[in-house]
């Protein structure tokens, strides 16, 4: 079955890991969230991707939550004792990876052929791709001002930038329609999924589906299990229930795949014309993992 998963960094990851140790990696498309790339001592970063990458090429640190297993950090201990930019946390075997994808961006390489180049390298099956290989930036908007998404993670608003004009990446519509079955991970709805859903042209193939589209909720009782998913979605969907977290995708999800704990939110998510499925989505490990994965890969079989 060939399915596309839509998807951020470090909770997205996770599931997507589920997926393919579900079904054949190789049938799996990736399109991953760009809205945080940043540029640190001069590197071009992609926090999302990597995340991906470092997962699904098993070598992702599984204790930290993020960045490379066995990672050391002198490299970030010299910048630090020279005064350089030492904010961004990066590892020395994370630069390597951000050192080599720079080169090939300077050299004129669209992101999307980077990834794929470093994918391969790390023997990775599945296809991930950028959303788009444009510029978007996410943008927060807070009463002290403007800032990039890394810089500034709590705000009162964000926006994207870039993102209508954004053309999805090579390969992104081509996997959305040959997919037999949608996913949107369990990524934040508006720094993760957002920015992605923001490319004009992957929103509008979401909405011309032909094939069921799921969604797994961020939340477990009302709470992100890390990060400010729960209090965005207070701010801007004005409140935390899983019908909340539907309502972040109108008329672009079929299911979504929700906690048992949320159980009683399943009415109101039937309401928007949802179907909930409930079951337990904490990824606590590799069992739990596929277990949440097949709940969504199941909903092909009742669409
Ligand atoms: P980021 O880009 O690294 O911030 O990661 P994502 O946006 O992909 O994922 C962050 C979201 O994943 C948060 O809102 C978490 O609540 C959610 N998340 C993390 N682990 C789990 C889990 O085990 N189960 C569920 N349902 N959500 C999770
Ligand atoms: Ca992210």
């Amino acid at each position: 079955m060939r399915v596309a998963v839509l998807t951020g960094g470090v909770g997205g990851a996770r599931f997507l890991r589920g997926i393919v140790d579900t079904v054949d990696p190789a049938s799996v498309t990736a399109i991953v969230n760009v809205g945080d790339d940043l540029e640190v001592l001069g590197l071009s970063v992609s926090p999302d991707l990597d995340s991906v990458l470092y997962e699904l090429a098993g070598i992702a640190d599984e204790e930290r939550g993020w960045g490379r297993a066995d990672e050391t950090w002198n490299a970030l201990a010299t910048v630090e004792t020279l005064g350089g930019e030492s904010w961004f946390r990066l590892g020395d075997r994370d630069l390597g990876l951000h050192a080599v994808r720079t080169q090939a961006l300077r050299e004129g390489v669209p992101l999307s052929a980077v990834t794929a180049k470093l994918a391969a390298a790390l023997r990775v099956e599945t296809t991930i791709l950028p959303a788009t290989d444009e510029q978007l930036r996410t943008w927060l908007d807070t009463p002290n001002g403007s800032f990039p998404f890394q810089k500034w993670f709590v705000a009162r608003a964000h926006r994207c930038e870039g993102a209508t004009e954004a053309r999805p990446a090579p390969g992104v519509l081509e996997a959305l329609h040959e997919a037999e079955l949608i996913l949107i991970a369990p990524s934040n709805p508006f720094v993760s999924i957002g920015p992605i859903l923001a490319v004009e042209r992957i929103r509008s193939a979401l909405q011309r589906r032909r094939v069921p589209c799921v969604a797994v909720s961020p939340l477990i009782g009302g709470l992100a299990v890390k990060g400010p998913a729960a209090g965005m979605l207070q701010r801007l969907q004005g409140g935390t229930t899983a019908a909340h977290v539907a309502s972040c995708y109108p008329g672009l999800i079929d299911a979504l795949v929700m906690d048992e704990e949320d159980a009683a939110d399943a009415d109101a998510v039937s309401s928007a014309g949802v179907r909930p499925i409930v079951t337990h989505t904490l990824m606590r490990d590799a069992a739990a993992r596929r277990r949440l994965a097949e709940a969504a890969l199941d909903a092909v079989a009742f669409a």
